[in-house]
């Protein structure tokens, strides 16, 4: 009794823990550190390659929801985010290095887990196989999962942002503060004039980038907009998304400033900051270059340069099951980005669910789904339902199914907690159900 999981990213960790919950082994298939996806640097598991930031805490935001989902069913990743969080406001931010160094430390230290550090080329077919190799997943093995679809893959392009070293920013201009004081201060702010945020504007606009094929320029995906592109949508464009000057006062002026770079912390011991919403695909130089135009950022020492890269995922809704598994291919279960779903805990939660039901299929059980109106339930809906232009999809409230006694309640808040609240009850029960 064995079954082979492919990737121990965020999907793949959680689709593995859980398995060994059944007391059933798991060969788990990692290629790092023997190779590297261009966005993967660490040896550890569960690499959170661009921001440190796993999103909202709070109920009201579906990502609140999902993390609550995730606890009910066991979530490793979950429990290794509140391990090793770092303050971030309302959202739960963590210690990249920290939280993947805890997850290895419970993956390797599990008796049931044996791992394999090589690059799997071909998907067993005989096996119980969890594929969850992400969307920087080996051209080779790509290439075997779209004859195993028997259908092309999809795939959209993606930013990550820079790196800052917290000592080479200049607090003579930058400073600590939340936004409308929310949270401990937790942001470097590098607030703008109208001078230097124009200056800054142009120069962006105008810096080399690296190159992608026309065809391939609508790819970019709306989420993860690079910084560049978002600017050239308008001079004021910037000023209304991440560089927002809302809620924050200069104290050196005592007045709102015209425009403001935030950088949140990425490790707990507060050396490194994200810039935050910096995804981008300027050349290296031209990013040393451009974003030393931010006050406070004259001297900035970048510790990782943003980067863009090629996503790829399955076309889900034409081969796999809302069970997670393919529809020719009853034995192989697909987890993670690969599937469609966009996000860490959104990868990170189909890997449970994948586990379940790859470890239930072991034990000759019935597979197991969740309801759409439950987060988890209403991604995997999302991306097991036929529709013309499959876009990878993040957590959010408007894919969740309501009922007619939620439809009748007008405040949004008090509508999105009730949702909450009954999603939490159904996986509550199925849990209870399938852990007893
Ligand atoms: P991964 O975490 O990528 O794990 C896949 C694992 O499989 C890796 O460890 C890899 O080394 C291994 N692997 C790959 N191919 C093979 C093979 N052939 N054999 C053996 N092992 C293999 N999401 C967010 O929520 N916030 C962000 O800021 C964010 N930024 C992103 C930036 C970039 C550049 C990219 C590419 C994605 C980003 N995402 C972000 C999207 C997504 O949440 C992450 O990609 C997430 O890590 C996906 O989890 P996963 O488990 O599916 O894949």
């Amino acid at each position: 009794m064995e079954i082979v999981v492919i990737g121990a990213g965020l999907a793949g960790v959680e689709a593995a823990n859980v398995i060994t919950k059944f007391g059933i082994k798991v060969k788990l298939f990692e290629m790092k550190p023997k190779k590297f996806s261009p966005a993967h640097k660490i040896d550890n598991f569960a690499e959170l390659v661009c921001s440190n930031s796993l999103k909202s805490k709070l109920l009201t935001n579906a990502s609140g929801l999902l993390k609550e989902e995730m606890k009910v069913f066991g979530s490793l990743v979950m429990e290794a985010a509140e391990a090793t969080s770092v303050e971030a406001g309302q959202a739960l931010a963590v210690d990249r290095y920290k939280f993947s160094e805890y997850i290895t430390q419970r993956i390797k230290q599990n008796g049931l887990i044996s791992v394999i550090h090589e690059e799997v080329t071909e998907v067993p077919r005989d096996k119980v196989v969890v594929v969850s190799t992400g969307p920087l997943t080996t051209e080779s093995l790509l290439s075997d999962i779209s004859k195993l679809c028997n259908s092309k893959n999809l795939y959209f392009f993606d930013a990550a942002a820079p790196i800052v070293l917290k000592d080479s920013i200049d607090f003579s201009k930058a400073f600590f503060a939340s936004r409308y004081n929310k949270g401990s201060n937790d942001y470097i702010n590098c607030p703008m004039t109208k001078e230097e945020y124009e200056r800054f504007y142009w120069e962006l606009v105008n810096a080399e980038v690296i190159e992608v094929k026309d065809f391939e320029k609508d790819l970019l995906f709306e989420g993860c907009m690079p910084i560049e592109e978002m600017a050239r949508r308008g001079i004021d464009t910037m000023r209304y998304g991440p560089l927002k000057p809302v809620g924050i006062i200069d104290p050196r002026t005592g007045k709102m400033p015209y425009a403001v770079v935030q950088l949140r912390k990425d490790t707990q011991d507060g050396k490194l900051y994200n810039m935050v919403g910096f995804q981008t695909r300027l050349k290296w130089g031209e990013q040393k270059r451009v974003f030393r135009l931010i006050p406070g950022l004259e001297n900035a020492e970048f510790v990782r340069y943003g980067v863009m890269h090629k996503n790829s995922y399955i076309n889900s809704p034409e081969v796999l099951t809302k069970y997670l598994f393919l529809k020719k291919y009853p034995n192989i279960f697909f987890a993670g980005q690969i599937t469609g779903v966009e996000g860490y805990l959104e990868s990170a939660s189909t890997g449970i669910i994948a586990g379940i039901n790859a470890a239930r299929q072991i034990l000759g059980k019935e597979p197991i789904s969740l309801p759409p109106n439950t987060c988890i339930g209403a991604l995997i809906e999302y991306i097991t339902t036929p529709k013309k232009d499959f876009q990878p999809m993040n957590a959010n409230y408007g894919i969740i199914s309501i009922d007619d006694e939620i439809s009748k309640i007008k405040d949004k808040e008090k509508r999105k907690l009730l949702i909450a609240q009954k999603s939490l009850n159904i996986c509550r029960e199925l849990a209870n159900k399938i852990f007893e």
